[in-house]
């Protein structure tokens, strides 16, 4: 524990909603006085938090958030939320401890306009509580959903542009939602727009078996920085956008493609682009999208020598932390991976590279 606490590790995706101290929802759910039937929603959804959220199928995930957002739905509780996770990344455990979960964290959130607040004063409560860090220590990603339509996207992604070229200290753009739905195809000029104001980008890619190859290339034609899960992302495809391989264009194996390969990959860029890979091992345990640490798709980026990082994704329903997710790389196999301390540390390295807002920059 003393080697994985020492060790700098970067928190590069993690979720604000989904990863509020159970205490800070428990105490909004204290103060909140429902307007509407959502009292009975909020109360099975704070019981399931509070006895272990049991997943059966990734539906089951996505169900948690309407009460969680009806708890955070004004700038007082969205501060609030924001400020306690914040402090459980960022503050030394209080075990005992002196060092924080992580050394940098990016986080991230879907901005909400609700009747008491516009998506601005949304992501304004935000960022308030970050900038109160150090920019070496914190920064935000704006999400967009997969759920969203095409004017929501538009407007996020502009808001986000337009606050970062007031100083605001966000630093990129992802898509996540529920992986079944949403056309990201309609996405790209968005997220193109992104990355040619400055803003990295991370897309939830393949994170489900329902994800199509089509999905996959609308957003690997935006070259992301950055990829969460990959979960499902096909051998053809790692080949063809990142493994060394000699095979001439026109071979892809037996990928029908539509559209075709970007062409932005020509056969000398391949090999060359390695985006790194946001690895949330309990995550994925827990949604049940990996049967088993021996299946997980981590073993494919760490033969392939590809740059990944060690991510929560939602402490809240996974009950996990930073430090939990690296004791699953040193603990012996089954329960963990079994990876010797240089490896680990060298992932750790990874992650802090990978950070948006180069930390040591
Ligand atoms: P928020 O963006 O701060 O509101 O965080 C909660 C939101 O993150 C959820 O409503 C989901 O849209 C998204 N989210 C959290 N975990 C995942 C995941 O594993 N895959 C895709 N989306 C996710």
């Amino acid at each position: 524990v003393i080697f994985l606490q020492s060790l700098p590790k970067a928190e590069l995706h993690a979720h604000l909603n989904g990863s509020i101290p159970i205490q800070t929802i428990m105490e909004l759910a204290q103060q909140y006085s429902p307007s509407s039937a959502q009292t009975t929603e909020v109360a099975d959804t704070i019981e399931k938090l509070m006895s272990g959220v049991i997943l059966n199928e990734i539906s089951d995930f996505f169900s948690l958030f309407p009460a969680i957002y009806a708890l955070t739905s004004t700038p007082e509780a969205v501060a609030t939320v924001t400020r306690a996770v914040l402090q459980s990344f960022l503050n030394p455990t209080g075990d005992g401890a002196e060092s924080p979960q992580c050394a940098y964290l990016e986080l991230r959130t879907t901005p909400r306009a609700t009747t008491h607040m516009t998506r601005e004063r949304c992501l304004t409560a935000v960022l308030d509580e970050i900038e109160m860090y150090p920019a070496t220590q914190a920064a935000l990603i704006v999400s967009v959903d997969r759920r969203m339509s095409d004017f929501d996207v538009e407007e996020c992604v502009s808001l986000a542009i337009e606050m970062k070229n007031r100083g605001r200290r966000i630093v990129g753009i992802d898509v996540c939602g529920d992986p079944r739905s949403g056309d990201m195809q309609s996405f790209t000029q968005h997220l193109s727009k992104a990355k040619g104001a400055g803003l990295g980008l991370t897309v939830h890619i393949a994170e489900c078996t329902e994800n199509t190859t089509e999905d996959s290339l609308a957003f690997l034609s935006c070259h992301p920085d950055r990829l969460g899960h990959a979960t499902f992302l096909s051998d053809e495809l790692k080949t063809l956008f990142f493994a060394d391989i000699s095979q001439p264009e026109t071979e892809c194996g037996s990928l029908s493609l539509s559209p075709s390969p970007p062409h932005w990959i020509s056969k000398s860029q391949r090999g060359q682009y390695k985006p790194c890979v946001e690895i949330c091992l309990s995550s994925n345990l827990l949604t049940k999208t990996v049967t088993s640490l021996d299946a997980h798709h981590i073993h494919y980026y760490l033969k392939n020598d590809h740059p990944i990082v060690i991510c929560t994704d939602d402490t809240l329903p996974f009950r996990t932390s930073c430090l939990g997710e690296y004791s699953l790389l040193l603990a012996q196999p089954p329960l963990g991976l079994g990876l010797g301390r240089d490896d680990v540390a060298r992932i750790a390295r990874m992650g802090m590279d990978a950070a948006f807002l180069r930390p040591r920059d």
